[in-house]
């Protein structure tokens, strides 16, 4: 045995890694542990070296211990104190790293609390590399047995981990706090009723409703609370629902369906800029049936039949906007108020009917949706099998979706005095998406005949409705 001096700038390394069964040491027990076998030995220790590695999967970004390479490869280390060799290397390839830099250096101390590790001769190395290899083989095992937790988890219904609480649940996310809960129940309810997102963050803003984070609203995070399937007390695995769960809904399965549904539909219409158009999307051109555009041109606002190379619209019809809007909205606004229409509504209300048989076929659908995930996820069935028979009832749910979207349209409607002359007050108050989600539930589209083109003055006969309702 021959007489080596101890370290006098050793490095004392701990690493907090996900455990969820809790059986691993935390940060302090290992500094610890590290600094009374330093003392032990007679090590001084000049700095410790702290990652804090919570990611149960993907790459591991270890800054403190990058730090701890550097150090020892400029000389500052002459020893390294860890709790196991595992906190220091979860692969093979790091510990060969790691061998190089410390042979570089001239450090041959590497002493752990469960077993001592001189890298300076070749059983020490063996015995580090038997070392490393078992450490990434558990490291393997861990990581697939953290995703079943984590499936069983989702399947039994229990919430994810989440650092930051969601908007309307406490931070253990198995309650509702009501006043949030208030406010998602109206974002909803004026969503299906065609509100706009953008005009909906303009509403919290005004509000002033604090968020979680303390940062202002955006659009996303209004979509994001309103599309979430937590609100209607669903759990999702890997953004599919997978089970029912334990914690409260604040809005109905059928509700979130609706906000679904919709939002499908305005991604499919693609409308970003603030609407400025209150028939957008309604009008056809009566040469050639296209669906016309928005457009302003000498100062004024206009439909028009779009014209382009690739487009088969034929771009020789121009409406002016304004007049052609205010004689609409009379229009609709007249049927609305018509005797037979408030029949119509009161009696046909056919919507009530079909929305609850709509909402549970989508339910026992996506059911065999989560049963179909579960045996793929149980390694029941392969890949294959798995994607053949979500097909089929995928497409059946883009019809249901689509067909509760068309009735939810009539939702539009709701809340409306119709047959009083109060409904004339209340339209001026709306806004412009407002106004355009009632129009849309009352008019599928309207026909424009060929005129004068660019014409200032009006023509209602030019314009032909074809009523939904
Ligand atoms: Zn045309």
């Amino acid at each position: 045995m021959y007489f080596v001096k101890p370290p006098i700038a050793a490095a004392a390394y701990a690493r907090i890694s996900s455990d969820p069964t809790g059986q691993g040491l935390g940060v302090q027990r290992q500094l610890e542990d590290c600094r009374k076998l330093a003392e032990s030995r007679g090590w001084s220790i000049a700095e410790e070296y702290v990652d804090n590695d919570v990611s149960a999967f993907g790459p591991k970004s270890r800054p403190a211990y990058v730090r701890m390479l550097d150090d020892l490869a400029r000389g500052l280390r002459d020893g390294v104190v860890v709790y196991n060799l595992d906190r220091l290397h979860r692969q093979p390839r790091e510990l060969e790293d790691f061998n190089a830099i410390c042979k570089r250096a001239g450090v041959r101390h590497v002493i752990t609390v469960t077993v001592d590790v001189d890298l300076g001769n070749d059983d020490g190395l063996f015995m580090a590399r038997v070392i490393a290899a078992f450490a990434a083989k558990e490291s393997g095992r861990k990581s697939a047995r953290i995703k079943r937790q984590a499936l069983q988890r989702a399947e039994q219904g229990r919430p994810s981990p989440s650092f930051r609480r969601p908007f309307g649940y406490t931070q253990d996310q198995m309650f509702v706090v009501e006043s949030e809960a208030a406010v998602i129940k109206d974002l909803v309810a004026r969503y299906i009723a065609g509100e706009s997102i953008s005009s909906l963050t303009a509403w919290l803003s005004r509000e002033e409703v604090p968020t979680v984070s303390g940062a202002a609203w955006s659009p996303t995070s209004v979509r994001s609370v309103i599309r979430s399937p937590r609100i209607a007390g669903l759990r999702t695995h890997n953004s599919v629902v997978i089970a029912k769960a334990l914690w409260p809904a604040i809005i109905s399965e059928a509700e979130h369906d609706q906000v679904i549904a919709m939002s499908k539909t305005k991604q499919m219409q693609n409308r970003r800029a603030p609407r400025r158009y209150l028939l957008s999307g309604l009008l056809r051109c009566g040469r050639c049936g296209s669906r016309m555009a928005s457009s302003s041109k000498h100062g004024k606002r206009w439909y028009i039949c779009p014209q382009s190379q690739g487009l088969a619209s034929c771009g020789r019809l121009s409406l002016a906007a304004e007049s052609a809007e205010l004689w609409i909205a009379e229009g609709v606004l007249a049927r609305l108020d018509s005797p037979a229409m408030t029949a119509t509504l009161a009696g046909g209300s056919a919507n009530n009917y079909v929305q609850p048989a709509l909402a549970k076929e989508l339910e026992a659908d996506r059911e065999q949706l989560v049963d179909l995930g579960r045996m793929f996820g149980n390694r029941e069935i392969g890949a294959e099998v798995w994607k053949a028979a979500r097909e089929p009832i995928e497409s059946r749910v883009r019809v249901a979706e689509r067909r509760l979207a068309a009735s939810s349209r009539n939702d539009a409607l709701g809340g409306l005095p119709l047959g009083s002359p109060e409904l004339r007050n209340k339209w001026t108050q709306l806004n412009l998406t407002r106004q355009a989600a009632i129009i849309g539930a009352v008019i599928d589209h309207l026909v424009v005949a060929p005129g004068i083109p660019w014409a200032r003055a009006f023509d209602p006969d030019r314009l032909s409705p074809v009523w939904r309702l």
